[in-house]
């Protein structure tokens, strides 16, 4: 890392730095401008980095020298990488895959329902969720392995791969028997012991950001599965929490072409979780993937009122089949396909 030192800063405060610098077992290398002193901190960059050198008087800013994350980032791999759920790949420069399905799996028909119908619109993996993280322990709490046989049995009659959320790692060996990728939601995305066994399973992980998460959280976050030797993680934004409360969250497109530009890892967007308004999903949708998306998370359910969890902003299976020609559309005008 480089210190650089204030503009003001007195000689008595560079030698308490670079004192500092070499109690901590580290090499500082002084370089004199003609108002500010670099101070170049040689050795291990994870131990600098800990250090509390910002704080020391006459210090104005620490430049970091590697990015805090490694295999992730695009120095790592410089092409965008593609993770296959099934035998579906999702990521690289082509094609924009669209996940689908309900927010719960509610039963075996309403599951089977929802694959064949999104499917025949065009989805090529879908979702449901078995084990819920619900804000009240008072709510639908998922149908746990049964909602488990039941997307396993939808999978089988549409051929779509599934994808499901795992909330507790004593769950990960069922989930493994079912799934096709594990889904890390909003609310875990700091659970770090779950990160590190998903880092050990052999099916791939849609990683969501954190509701109050920054992007580099988000990486951070990815890391830690990367690091326990699981290359197969995908990032998906899903909105974020901020001052305006028109809608659930706020959809933060910024984040697409800011991980694309930082990870190598696929990029996928829920509109659903993050507008949180029925109506205004197709919007969102299209600006997804014209911000780059290698996929988008819909929800989609046959009776929205009556559903189990989430059926203010679950969209119609009609409502999905008009989106998705649009959807391509905007794909090929950035030359994707979908
Ligand atoms: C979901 O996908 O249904 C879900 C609970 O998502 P999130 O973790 O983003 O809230
Ligand atoms: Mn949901």
């Amino acid at each position: 890392m480089i210190i650089i030192t204030q503009p003001n800063a007195t000689e008595e405060q560079i030698e308490r730095i670079v004192a500092r610098v070499r109690e901590f077992g580290l090499d500082p290398q002084i370089s004199r401008g003609a108002s500010r002193v670099i101070i170049s901190v040689i050795g291990p960059e994870d131990l600098a980095r800990e250090k509390p050198f910002a704080a020391l008087p006459g210090v104005e800013g620490i430049i970091p020298r590697l990015k805090p994350y490694r295999l992730a980032s695009t120095e790592f791999c410089p092409e965008p990488s593609s993770v296959a759920i099934g035998e579906v790949k999702v990521g690289g420069h082509e094609k924009v895959a669209l996940i689908s399905g309900p927010c719960s799996v509610e039963s075996q028909d309403q599951i089977l329902s929802i694959a064949r119908t999104v499917k025949k619109s065009g989805a090529s993996i879908l979702r449901g969720g078995a084990f819920k993280p619900r804000t009240s322990p008072y709510s639908f709490q998922g149908l746990r392995e049964i909602g488990l046989r039941f997307l396993a049995e939808a999978r089988k009659q549409t051929g779509l791969p599934v994808i499901t959320e795992i909330m507790d790692a004593r769950d990960l060996s069922v989930i493994e028997k079912y799934a096709d990728c594990l889904q890390i939601g909003t609310r875990n995305m700091h659970n770090f012991s779950l990160l590190k066994e998903v880092g050990r399973s052999r099916l791939p992980v849609l990683l969501k950001r954190g509701f109050s998460a920054t992007i580099n959280d988000l990486i951070m976050s990815a890391e830690y599965i990367l690091s326990e030797g699981n290359m197969n993680v995908l990032l998906c934004e899903r909105g974020i929490r901020t001052f305006e409360n028109s809608t659930r969250y706020t959809l933060d497109l910024n984040a697409v072409p800011i991980l694309k530009s930082k990870t190598h890892l696929p990029v996928v967007v829920d509109p659903t979780h993050g507008i949180g308004l029925r109506e205004f999903i197709p919007q969102m949708s299209l600006a997804a993937v014209a911000a780059g998306a290698d996929a988008l998370m819909i929800e989609v359910h046959d009776s929205p009122d009556l559903a189990k969890s989430d059926g203010q902003q679950a969209i119609v299976p009609d409502t999905f089949a008009e989106l998705v020609p649009r959807l391509r559309a905007i794909a090929a005008a950035i030359g994707r396909s979908l």
